[in-house]
């Protein structure tokens, strides 16, 4: 049986104190997960070192929303891998279709940021979906086929088995909609066959893929029973103590 791993992604919501607010609730309603479950929360920047130490002792980790590929340097405003680690992080989400959307991120950059994420011991969750123009135009597979080769090209076995995937249909991200769950299943599997093609079928069979687009309470369960999705991340649902807890609680 796969790992399950539950990422909240608070994107650019709560300050200081909304931040504590917050964990401080996760920690009292997920004060036990089975082992098999992983649940990650994903704050702002300037909420990681605070949510960081607040976290230790308790069984949930850090992850941060996105990293340079740079080490350090004369880059205004960005954030380095030493940076997000030193807060605490373990995980680091890439590629959100979001930061492709707004900030012109494209497979080739997320790429190489997988690859310093992974140079750096930090566990990326890498993110890929189809637009609804995409999906209506029946180009879907196409499309995460090439977004799929081209984060994770060049990455070895090893690098491999500290990756995550997230399959996201943008036009499900923030609007409500849900892929069905046999939607998602579908694309999950097509996601497993090509890393089985770029690596082997064992290696295929143990990388967790996560389903992402308005996952909520009412809905986790049925997804999250589909034989190819490992998980959740977790946008607007995550930004409320009960509501986040309550996906977690759906992994059967
Ligand atoms: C996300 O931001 O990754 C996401 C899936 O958002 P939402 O759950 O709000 O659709």
């Amino acid at each position: 049986m796969r790992n399950v791993i539950i990422a909240g992604n608070w994107k650019m919501y709560k300050d200081l104190s909304a931040t504590s607010e917050l964990v401080e609730g996760l920690k009292t309603r997920l004060a036990s997960v089975p082992p098999r479950v992983t649940v990650v929360v994903c704050p702002p920047f300037t909420s990681l070192a605070a949510a960081g130490s607040m976290l230790k002792g308790s069984t949930m980790k850090l992850g941060a929303q996105n990293m340079s590929q740079h080490d350090e340097g004369a880059y205004t405003g960005e954030i380095s891998w030493n940076m997000i680690r030193s807060a605490g992080c373990e995980y680091v989400i890439l590629g959100h279709s979001e930061r492709r959307q707004y900030f012109g991120e494209k497979d080739e950059l997320i790429n190489a940021k997988a690859k310093k994420a992974l140079a750096s011991s930090l566990k990326p969750i890498i993110c890929v979906g189809e637009t609804l123009a995409e999906r209506e135009g029946g180009i879907t597979d196409r499309v995460i086929t090439a977004q799929v080769k081209g984060v994770l090209a060049g990455l070895t076995r090893s690098d491999m088995s500290s990756v995550v995937i997230a399959y996201e249909p943008v036009w499900a991200i923030g609007t409500g909609k849900t892929a069905t769950p046999a939607q998602a299943q579908e694309v999950h599997q097509l996601i497993r066959k090509l890393i089985s093609q770029m690596h082997d079928w064992p290696l295929a069979e143990q990388t967790v893929i996560q389903y992402g687009g308005s996952v909520k309470p009412d809905n986790a369960a049925e997804l999250l029973s589909q034989n190819d999705i490992d998980g959740a991340l977790v946008g607007g649902a995550c930004l409320k103590a009960d509501s986040f807890a309550a996906i977690v609680n759906a992994v059967k």
